[in-house]
């Protein structure tokens, strides 16, 4: 039963966004990272409520904290998970310098990290000190634990972080059924209708070198097979080609809900692509703007994009090699095999002599979560009253998050913290400059993701 009164809500929300600005002023840029003063400071503020937690370095100030509040046992626990550790900011492009916090009169909230994501650790450490107020301290256990993991290390791929706690300490977390992440939660509008993201899958990565060789020259003399103009015709066939569709489950429900919401054209158009047996040619004529097609195309397809370029040294030489490195990024179900047929064929038989070289010696593997189960349960509840004509939209994203090292313990994770409807265009705010947040956003997002978690650890299976 929810004790926990408006007064209380007033103060818990102003409290808050106090430990909201804090943590924008630490400045965790990583790398180098230095994660250890956040770390601190979380620490203090659960040592406040009699909440024990324990700081685990990777590396000197590379620290990840880790805390749990015990349930009954009679369900398996939630964890609330983030991370501490931000991106790069450049101060001469900001209105306000990117780690003083700054809250204008207006009450927008400046820092980086302010949307990805030290909101969202705030919130989740708000929520840890309302669960032991509204339970512990009046003598009731919940039926579940909730771990809250603030990690290092997520924005240059978890290895003090993530990785790092999976491989060393998973024992002290991977008891949990689910997990709540960041990726999801953010509000969009299409064609006047509002969506929330719930993020259910991540992509995979499979980064290659494409190279090709030759015989090296005089400039003077042209060599139109040449390992430089051979490797510039595969870059360009890999760059505006896509690979086939391929349907995944998260996607085939992302699809349903723009199929069933979305009216005239564009609802006939996400109908036929759902069921076509040529998914590909739908997206041919898809009546879309071109950043929507794009995304889509990114979420139906594995990706081959090419991101670096290496030849040639000297303006009259003829290079024997020339390399470009290609971001290649998988669909879950897909192997580096069926990824290599798929390039492959995009070269045609001119280029069948190209070397791929994979640059690590696995794939980051895909990810993709059942879209059910009691978590799914009462974020739907939570946002019907929360967010009443917000339809919740399923995604895969194309990106990584710390999900890729926490759900092969075999925990659920979903990314969702989520944001008021008309708070559009936070993910652009993410990594740019300015990136801020409103306060009202702020303490939403802090409502909404306790009341998911209450609900989670009140209600019997
Ligand atoms: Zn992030």
């Amino acid at each position: 039963m929810p004790y926990l009164q408006e007064s209380d809500w007033a103060s818990m929300l102003n409290e808050a966004t106090r430990h909201f600005i804090h943590l924008l002023q630490l400045d965790t840029t990583n790398p180098p990272g230095n994660e250890r003063p956040a770390a601190q400071y979380i620490a203090s503020v659960l040592a406040k409520q009699d909440i024990e937690s324990v700081i685990l370095e990777s590396a000197p100030r590379r620290a990840n904290l880790i805390t749990r509040l015990k349930g009954d046992g009679s369900l398996p626990p939630i964890l609330l998970m983030g991370h501490l550790d931000v991106v790069m900011a450049e101060p001469d492009k900001w209105s306000h310098p990117p780690f003083s916090g700054h809250k204008d009169a207006s009450g927008m909230i400046y820092g980086r990290g302010a949307t990805d994501m030290k909101q969202t650790v705030t919130a989740a450490l708000a929520t840890l000190l309302a669960v032991k107020k509204n339970f512990h301290d009046r003598g009731q256990r919940p039926k579940r634990d909730v771990i809250f993991l603030a990690l290092a290390d997520e924005e240059t791929g978890g290895v003090y972080g993530a990785r790092w706690m999976a491989e060393n300490h998973a024992e002290l977390f991977a008891d949990a059924e689910f997990a709540l992440n960041e990726g999801g939660g953010i509000a969009a509008e299409i064609n006047g209708v509002y969506y929330m993201t719930i993020q259910a899958g991540e992509k995979g990565t499979s980064r290659f070198w494409l190279r090709a060789r030759g015989t090296p020259g005089h400039g003077s003399v042209p060599m139109p097979n040449a390992g430089i103009v051979r490797l510039a015709d595969a870059v360009r066939r890999l760059g505006s080609t896509w690979l086939p569709v391929h349907m995944t489950a998260t996607t085939r429900r992302f699809l349903q809900v723009l199929a069933d919401t979305q009216k005239g054209q564009n609802g006939v158009f996400f109908r036929q692509l759902l069921h076509s047996e040529d998914p590909g040619a739908v997206m041919d004529a898809a009546p879309l703007d071109p950043t929507m097609r794009r995304n889509l195309n990114a979420v139906l397809r594995n990706t081959a994009m090419p991101t670096i370029l290496r030849s040639g040294g000297q303006l009259n030489v003829i290079p024997d090699v020339a390399e470009a490195g290609i971001d290649g990024r998988l669909l879950p179900g897909q192997s580096r095999a069926d990824f290599e047929r798929e390039i492959r064929a995009v070269l045609g038989p001119e280029l069948a002599d190209l070397e791929i070289e994979w640059a690590t010696p696995q794939p980051a593997i895909a990810l993709e979560a059942e879209l059910e189960g009691p978590l799914l349960d009462a974020i739907n509840a939570v946002m019907a009253v929360r967010a009443p004509g917000t339809h919740l939209l399923p995604n895969l994203v194309t990106g990584g998050t710390d999900a890729k090292a926490i759900a092969p313990l075999g925990v659920k994770v979903f990314g969702f913290s989520p944001h008021p409807a008309d708070d559009l265009n936070l993910f652009e705010r993410a990594h740019a400059h300015d990136e801020r947040l409103h306060e009202k956003s702020f303490h939403y997002c802090v409502r909404t993701t306790y009341e998911i978690v209450e609900r989670v650890i009140t209600k019997s299976v």
